[in-house]
């Protein structure tokens, strides 16, 4: 038996992972965490039988009704989660709350299954070292890097170059003059939250996944590609240097790496297959002029230390001012590109990703 702490369960990562845990009879939920929807928190905890709860968000917590309680770890104890018994830190929460559990998750040489990409963007170096000092393994849940994941694990071969795909976000680099938040929540492919949805009209959502590929699979950012692929069937592609290439096909759908990631090594059935016989796709160049984010997180994750963190605090303030309706579309680029320029000198550490990032937040507000 495989036991699990959700962080993020009341999200869209995290609802898919519930969903995916209802089928297997070998994983028990142990402890289920989010930041501010408790109702449905306390729903899931009544439905898999998990005793322990956690909220991150302070406002929620004070909220609770005075019964529910004690079942409720406060947004400052969370790292008691790791007083209950748990194999697998699944991480479908938002934003970087999540660093300081992941390394510890790491120290105490828990798997960490990874669908949250701020965390290995801010603080991959320390976690990937980490994860090698200790042998605990991080399993990416990301579409792109499940894909390119489960490839290198069975292509032990040196690769020389990896691909992500890009299937272009809601708008594919058509005309953003007249881009609303609703315009952009509508992606054609993907159903996920509203952050990650408009991070993939900007490109930043593409940036992040380099930074990410960079650090969970070791390698240098001139041998990372992306390529425009609007149907989303390929997720990633490793080459060898004898020229051939490994494709990773599936539906678009983020349950079957996340089945893979709680199900690891092992692949089990999954119903939504791959019609081969009506499968058409296409490649083209990702046009980067089109995505403005897309350059700035290449900067800011080739420049590393706590650009990166820089960069994310940045694009949250300024996506979450779009989706008010307070900035345009095209002032989140600019937002960030201001902030990165006055990226201060704070020591690469746990600590300071997060002060940069906190840092970031407030820079941009003065942008906005
Ligand atoms: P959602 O916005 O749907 O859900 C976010 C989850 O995180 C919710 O459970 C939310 O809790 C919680 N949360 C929000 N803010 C914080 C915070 N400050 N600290 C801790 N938890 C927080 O996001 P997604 O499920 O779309 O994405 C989750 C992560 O997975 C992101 O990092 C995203 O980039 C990544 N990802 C998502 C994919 C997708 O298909 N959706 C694909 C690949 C990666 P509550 O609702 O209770 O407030
Ligand atoms: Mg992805």
């Amino acid at each position: 038996m495989k036991k699990v702490c959700v962080l993020g369960s009341t999200g869209s990562v995290g609802k898919q992972t519930l969903k995916i845990i209802r089928t297997l009879k070998d994983v028990k939920i142990s402890i289920l965490c989010a930041h501010s929807n408790y109702k449905l928190l306390l729903k899931q905890a009544e439905e898999f039988g998990v005793k322990k709860l956690c909220l991150t968000d302070r406002n929620a917590y004070l909220k609770l009704p005075y019964s529910q309680k004690k079942i409720f770890f406060s947004p400052d104890e969370i790292e008691r989660i790791f007083e209950h018994d748990f194999d697998i830190l699944f991480v479908a929460s938002a934003g970087s709350t999540a660093i300081k559990l992941i390394y510890k998750a790491l120290k105490l040489k828990k798997t960490v299954a990874i669908a949250n990409k701020e965390a290995i963007v801010m603080a991959g170096d320390i976690l990937i070292k980490e994860a090698k000092k200790e042998e605990a393994k991080i399993i990416p849940v990301d579409s792109e890097h499940s894909a390119l994941f489960q490839i290198l694990e069975n292509f032990p071969h040196k690769a020389e170059g990896l691909t992500i795909t890009s299937s272009g976000g809601a708008i594919a680099g058509a005309n953003k003059k007249s881009i609303t938040p609703q315009v952009i929540l509508r992606h054609p492919v993907w159903k996920m939250g509203a952050k990650i949805t408009v991070d993939s009209s900007t490109g930043m959502n593409k940036g992040l996944e380099v930074i990410e590929a960079h650090h969970l699979f070791s390698f240098p950012f001139e041998k990372i590609s992306v390529i425009l692929h609007r149907e989303a069937i390929v997720h990633g592609i490793v080459e060898f240097k004898d020229g051939s290439s490994i494709a990773y096909l599936s539906p678009p759908t983020m349950e079957i790496p996340i089945k893979y990631a709680l199900t690891y090594p092992e692949k089990t059935f999954l119903p939504e297959k791959l019609n081969y016989k009506n499968l058409k796709f296409s490649f083209e160049k990702f046009p980067e002029e089109k995505y403005p984010c897309f350059s700035l997180a290449l900067y800011a994750g080739k420049k590393g230390g706590i650009y990166p963190s820089v960069l994310c605090g940045a694009n949250e303030t300024a996506v979450q001012h779009f989706l008010k309706g307070k900035i345009s579309f095209y002032k989140i680029s600019q937002i960030i590109e201001k902030v990165l320029a006055k990226t201060p000198k704070i020591r690469y550490s746990i600590d300071g990703v997060l002060e940069a990032e906190k840092w970031a937040k407030s820079e941009a507000m003065r942008f906005v």
